[in-house]
């Protein structure tokens, strides 16, 4: 049985058709089952490949227990490790195990017919995934990733309507690039909006989303660095992960790789806490208040804020309150879930100013009695929490 074949169960009930639809220059899109899903930048030139729709869709559609029907070949070896992928993410979060896809055979095994992915040279490009925050400076400042690239997806984490919190971000991803003499790419899409997408998880999804973002990015980036979530010894069930990312890559087009998981969440702020950039630039809260890069008063920005003062850098960080107000912020946090509560506790024995060591030692002994006292409302707590 060929790789354009069916596989041995069949074509589906209820299966996606996925075919290319036109669009604007600049813009790259499909058709859905009657949804338009598009992709845009005016950094790079962004090119169609049948295979980043269904590495942004195959979570999705096992979760949903469909498959796909397309109307162009596909890469085999591409296709061996996105059906790896679903079966590993199927096993963690249930679904179909198995990725059903029914596409036309590769033209090179037709005669008289040239390949179906004409041969490229790959690109030389190394495109760094860069949302401004810790694991992203941790890649790009720390790792040996060296990239040529920094890759913001606008409606990923910010979404496209947000026009302040959207340009705010731009203009840091920018001044970055700018700073170390490399390129920013910022691509836009109304992927996380579309319905079925969103049906799923983005914890589970992300990683995929930024491979098929990568794919359509080949003609300029080669290589995709996607920065680390959980620390290597720290690993749960995540939608980016050292053993899943580089499976969707696309022999010819595109290899994935997983930035650096060595170090915690602490070790990763200490690796980058006194570089000018992250002084300036660095952007960890995903609250997207009024246009700000950091809200300042969420879990993660007071959990970033009090580590940035544990190295006696707080006080140069311009995206966040100022330093004298960290004690009072975290007097007012209510408690830490415990998925958190590990990072906070690697804080032990660092040196911090008396009154934030005082309100840090009490929002722990109040974290710890009120789950004492309090169930977890049934909420599935991880064991340990993301370093992201
Ligand atoms: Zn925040």
């Amino acid at each position: 049985m060929g790789v354009g074949s069916s596989d041995e169960n069949g074509p589906r009930a209820g299966t996606w058709a996925i075919q290319r639809s036109a669009a604007e220059a600049g813009t790259v899109a499909i058709d859905i089952e009657g949804r338009k899903v598009w992709m845009s930048s005016d950094d790079a030139a962004l090119e169609h490949v049948p295979e980043a729709w269904v590495t942004a869709f195959c979570i999705p559609a096992s979760q949903w227990g469909t498959g796909f029907v397309l109307d162009e070949p596909v890469d085999a070896e591409w296709r061996a490790g996105a059906a790896a992928n679903v079966a590993v993410t199927a096993a963690w979060w249930g679904g179909d195990p198995v990725l059903h896809l029914d596409a036309p055979e590769p033209l090179q095994h037709r005669r008289h017919r040239s390949g179906a992915h004409p041969p490229l040279t790959q690109s030389s490009g190394r495109g760094l995934c860069f949302t401004g925050g810790v694991d992203s400076f941790y890649s790009l400042l720390a790792g040996d990733h060296r990239p040529t690239h920094l890759v913001f997806v606008l409606g990923f984490d910010v979404n496209l309507e947000d026009v302040a919190t959207s340009s705010a971000t731009t203009a840091a991803v920018h001044a970055v690039a700018e700073g170390l003499g490399i390129e920013a790419v910022v691509v836009r899409t109304n992927l996380r909006t579309d319905r079925v997408f969103a049906s799923t998880d983005w914890e589970h999804t992300h990683g995929a989303a930024l491979a098929a973002t990568g794919h359509l990015l080949h003609r300029t980036i080669g290589t995709l660095v996607i920065p680390p979530s959980y620390t290597t010894s720290r690993l749960v069930p995540w939608g980016s992960r050292p053993d899943i990312d580089h499976r969707w890559s696309l022999p010819g087009r595109l290899q994935i790789e997983h930035g650096n998981a060595s170090g915690r969440r602490i070790d990763r702020v200490q690796a980058i806490a006194s570089h000018p950039l992250v002084h300036e630039h660095l952007r960890v809260c995903w609250q997207n208040e009024d246009g700000q890069l950091n809200c300042g008063h969420c879990e993660k920005c007071l959990r970033t804020m009090i580590m940035l003062a544990a190295f006696d850098q707080l006080q140069h960080c311009r995206t966040f309150p100022d330093r004298a107000a960290l004690p009072v912020a975290l007097n007012e946090l209510e408690s830490l879930d415990r998925g958190h509560m590990p990072m906070w506790r690697d804080l032990e024995g660092l040196p911090l100013r008396a009154a934030e060591r005082i309100a840090l030692d009490a929002l722990l002994a109040r974290s710890d009695e009120s789950r004492l006292t309090r169930p977890e409302h049934g909420r599935p707590d991880p064991a340990t929490p993301s370093e992201g």
